[in-house]
């Protein structure tokens, strides 16, 4: 059986959102996982369907007086395993296909790497970069407010992602807390330590994306080249790590442009260069080039760390890299996936090769729930065991089965999931 969800968008694929082409991966992928794992048509579309999707309308007051109105989401897609877990994203493009997609990949990866949370995303389709601080707070409190009721440290926990980041966590903390009556910092992860964030939270996804490119690289990491699309939260300190793992991190980019030293950046450099001025474009150390390049860039690694649907059936031909580490959710389509596996390229999947956020994310609501904080050892150990081991199992799957680590992921996530809706039984 292939599994589909209503749609009102045209059914060329050229013609779809790239949210919508985002969900249509996500099911094709959950599709295959369900065929390899013989589940039956009911259990395939109760994996396939949120449980819960809700779509809120946020007005927010600008400076200068005028109320605009904008969309915000936050889908459940499923809470079987333990309470719902994800990020919340600003962006223009970002609409419910989006967030289904990005709240579906959320439930794999947590069972993947066996935290006991569900997966959930949520969404405001917002340009951060448009905003004054004070108009970023009143939307954000607003969109909180209007999700009130379906979140909370027992039902659903947000998280930083594209365009939020420690600040807007301590307001979503805030804006629950008043509404509460008393401060519930386990609400939120990814706040600042002085509200209860964890130590190493900050750069939690871009360790465990070093920790995945070390277990799969063959040999020493000494010298290897690194490409990073996005330079954002996880791109800039994947570089970083990588840097300090031996790499050499020859070009990397973000929105404003993309820039190569096959000598290597100075990683640190770059990033106080993109804390003057806003991005790396016209960094004086490096050349220009288009952001079509730096993925195509003979490199043995790309780390893909902005968004999704960036390598397709169009480009997969010519990217050159030896091994593709996906710090982004959802970067390669299932036709590029395809032509990469032909062609003998390795890919780490998103929901292995990202989930260190989502485990330190676990491991500050543990803390936020005994009220204690560990120490950055303590983390760091814990990251490393799950994301080493969860590693190792996607590989012996892969192996075992002849399928690709993503393949291999989605079963081992999938097939958690069905295994506890299975002992749960349904209701009534
Ligand atoms: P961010 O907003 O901090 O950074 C995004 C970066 O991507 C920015 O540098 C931006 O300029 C760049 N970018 C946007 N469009 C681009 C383009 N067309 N070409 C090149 N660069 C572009 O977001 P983030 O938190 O670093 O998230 C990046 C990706 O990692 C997303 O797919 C997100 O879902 C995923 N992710 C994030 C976390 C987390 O903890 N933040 C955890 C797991 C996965």
């Amino acid at each position: 059986m292939s599994i589909t969800v209503p749609s009102t968008t045209p059914a060329t694929t050229s013609l779809l959102s790239p949210g919508r082409q985002a969900l249509d991966s996500a099911l094709f992928q959950l599709d295959q996982a369900a065929d390899r794992l013989g589940l039956d048509d009911g259990l395939r579309t109760m994996l396939a369907t949120p449980r819960r999707s809700l779509t809120v309308a946020v007005p927010v007051r600008r400076e200068d007086g005028r109320m605009d109105v904008v969309q915000g989401f936050r889908v459940q897609h499923n809470i079987t395993r333990g309470p719902a877990k994800g990020g919340i994203r600003f962006h223009p493009s970002t609409d419910i296909h989006e967030v289904t997609a990005l709240a579906m990949w959320m439930t794999w990866k947590c069972a993947l790497v066996g935290i006991p949370y569900g997966g959930a995303k949520g969404g405001v389709s917002v340009d951060p970069a448009s905003l004054t601080t004070r108009e970023l707070e009143r939307v954000t409190r607003r969109y909180v407010n209007e999700i009130l009721p379906i979140i909370g440290p027992e039902r659903d926990i947000p998280a930083p992602d594209v365009g939020t980041d420690e600040q807007t966590m301590a307001w979503i903390m805030d804006t629950y807390s008043v509404n509460t009556g008393y401060p519930v910092p386990g609400v939120v992860t990814g706040k600042p330590t002085t509200l209860g964030g964890s130590l190493g939270r900050a750069g939690a996804t871009s360790r465990g994306v070093q920790l995945a490119a070390l277990k799969a690289l063959p040999g020493s990491p000494e010298g290897r080249t690194v490409a990073v699309q996005g330079f954002g939260k996880v791109g800039a300190l994947a570089a970083r790590y990588l840097a300090d793992a031996g790499c050499r991190v020859v070009a990397v980019s973000d929105v404003t442009g993309a820039v190569v030293n096959r000598s290597g950046l100075d990683v640190d450099d770059l990033r106080a260069w993109v804390a003057e001025t806003g991005g790396v474009y016209g960094y004086r150390r490096a050349d220009a080039l288009s952001h079509a390049e730096l993925l195509e860039l003979d490199v043995d690694v790309l780390v893909p760390a902005a968004l999704e649907g960036v390598i397709t059936e169009e480009n997969a031909p010519r990217i050159r890299a030896r091994l593709i580490v996906e710090g982004a959710n959802g970067p390669t389509t299932p036709e590029a996936d395809r032509i990469l596996a032909d062609a003998g390229t390795t890919v780490v999947p998103d929901i292995l090769a990202n989930a260190g956020g989502v485990i330190v994310s676990y491991l500050e609501w543990v803390q936020n729930l005994q009220a204690c904080s560990w120490n950055a050892n303590e983390v760091e150990v814990r990251l490393r065991d799950l994301m080493e081991s969860s590693f190792d199992a996607v590989a012996a799957t892969s192996a075992e089965r002849g399928v690709t680590l993503r393949q291999a992921a989605h079963i081992i996530g999938v097939g958690r999931v069905a295994e506890a809706h299975r002992m749960r039984g349904l209701y009534p």
